[in-house]
């Protein structure tokens, strides 16, 4: 995010309207005032702009990356689709078949004007319309799910990128950590540093970078969409199979005649097997060994221990520390224990001496395959990345005059919305809020601005009926074919994982 040719003269606070006149005034021979953004740069010949997306090419203004265009290459029924009758070469062959993505699409900003591309085609014999954009958006963050059970810091706690904060660390879920990073308020709220750190790692992160970061009172984290989790320098491997309760259950049965207690450690709810209503089913009689923390119901049990990077994301290394007591009346010499983590990462076997006290022995094969089966019942431990914001502002004036019925379109259905062909998910309420997972989106398809903000693809597909009805700018609508002579165009393969956008609604094929 370096800006070598960066001439801005105008702070973002000064009214728009004025500045840009101020600018065009001075602007010099040769030199180009962007206008696709509130920096306004003045931008010398051969140069580009603070963001690198525009640029003065021979004395014009000029987005500078590529306009990606996705073409089908596989239909819905898994078929090869045919490009004038041979498979797809890498070119662009405008058909039904080709989605034009926001992607380098350029932006609308101050959003008077209507979208850069307003594009029909047909589907299904239904004239389709889709509106694409770039959209700069203050209101943005991502939402990163970190598949693991260790501890990497408390909720609420600072996540920091270069002393910086950026973000939080919010709601655990199911096996996983969860950060909510960026904002507004981290983005525009804080210092300038703050601002631009946090733009930097929400670009890094949507474009599938990796990002180390510090939580307060926690660890080290590195974060990558689609990659391994690396906490305190040791990468992630699995995603436990369950809490303690729910270990017990799943291998109640395979455990019954091998073991006489089984205890599965973990932070969240660790389970004791013969307390558990599984070993109560199989009328397992109960071993009278008690564990520390607070009981919440049979056989379940919180706070063992404090969380932690040790066994079962709690801090202990000796799985002996959470036994509290083991009752005389109830407990035998020779009872067997296993001791084992939702990952089954860790595992112990210990056998009551004469004075009922735990002692390391040899695993016996069949408990060794059961701990084997937890580890492999368990998914790589991955990073999810999710991009959201808030496209219910003044975008929508690229696609329709008359905003509300956009927001209105996309409620009922009648509007898909895609990032960069990529399906989102548009919450429900007010707005136009979607979140939208990075690694199903193109390679590169985020970019920024240093107000700061980031630049992100937006595409809304609807029928041409639905889109006149809506009062979009239907005297902008061009034929796909028109694509053919836009210089920047670069085809990619569509990506077969993803529902094909160009759609129409159920009832109107
Ligand atoms: S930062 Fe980029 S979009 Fe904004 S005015 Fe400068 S060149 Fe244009």
């Amino acid at each position: 995010m370096s800006d070598p040719n960066h001439d801005p003269v105008a702070s973002t606070d000064a009214p728009e309207e004025a500045a840009l006149a101020q600018v065009r005034a001075k602007a010099g021979e040769g030199i180009v005032v962007c206008d696709a953004c509130p920096v306004l740069c003045r931008i010398r010949p051969g140069k580009t702009g603070a963001c690198d997306r525009y640029g003065n090419v021979d004395g014009k203004l000029a987005r500078l990356d590529p306009f990606v265009v996705a073409q089908r290459t596989i239909d819905q029924d898994g078929r090869l689709v045919p490009f004038l009758g041979k498979p797809w070469d890498g070119n662009l062959v405008p058909s039904p078949d080709t989605f034009v993505t926001g992607i380098g699409a350029g932006t609308t900003y101050p959003d008077y004007k209507p979208a850069p591309f307003i594009v029909s085609s047909q589907a299904d014999g239904v004239d389709m319309v889709t509106v694409v954009t770039e959209g700069i958006f203050s209101y943005c963050g991502v939402k990163v799910k970190i598949d693991t059970d260790r501890y990497i810091g408390p909720e609420q706690a600072a996540v920091r990128v270069t002393g910086e904060q950026v973000g939080h660390v919010t709601t655990a879920e199911y096996g996983s950590q969860m950060l909510s990073l960026g904002g507004v308020r981290h983005l525009t709220g804080g210092s300038k540093k703050e601002g631009v750190v946090t733009c930097e790692t929400l670009l890094t992160l949507c474009n599938k970078g990796a990002v180390e970061m510090s939580i307060d009172g926690g660890s080290s984290v590195l974060v990558q969409a689609g990659r391994p989790p690396v906490i305190g320098g040791v990468a992630e491997e699995r995603m436990r199979v369950g809490c303690g309760s729910a270990t017990i259950g799943i291998f109640a049965r395979q455990w019954l005649g091998h073991v006489d207690e089984v205890i599965v450690v973990d932070d969240h709810i660790t389970g004791v097997l013969t307390e558990h209503q599984a070993g109560r089913f199989l009328d397992m009689p109960h071993a009278g060994i008690r564990v520390r923390g607070r009981r919440s119901t049979p056989g379940r049990y919180f706070q063992v221990a404090n969380p932690g990077t040790g066994w079962g994301g709690t801090d202990i290394t000796d799985p002996l520390a959470i036994i509290e007591k083991i009752d005389p009346k109830t407990a035998w010499p020779g009872l067997r224990l296993l001791m084992v983590s939702t990952t089954g990462e860790h595992a112990g076997w210990f056998v009551l001496d004469d004075k009922l006290a735990p002692q390391p022995a040899s695993m016996p094969e069949p408990i060794r395959a059961v701990v084997e089966r937890i580890g492999e019942n368990c998914e790589p431990a991955l990073c999810t990345v999710l991009f959201m914001a808030g496209a219910g502002g003044s975008l929508r004036a690229g696609v329709t005059e008359n905003p509300v019925k956009l927001t209105r379109s996309v409620r009922h259905a009648l509007t898909r919305v895609t990032s960069g062909g990529a399906p989102v998910y548009v919450w429900p309420g007010g707005g136009i809020t979607y979140m939208v997972d990075v690694t199903t989106m193109p390679d590169n398809a985020f970019g920024y601005v240093p107000t700061p903000a980031i630049v992100g693809p937006i595409e809304f597909t609807m029928t041409r009926a639905a889109y006149a009805t809506l009062g979009g700018h239907v005297d902008c609508i061009r034929r796909i074919e028109s694509i053919q002579g836009v210089e920047r165009v670069k085809p990619i393969a569509w990506s077969p994982t993803n529902p094909w956008p160009l759609r129409p609604p159920a009832g109107e094929a």
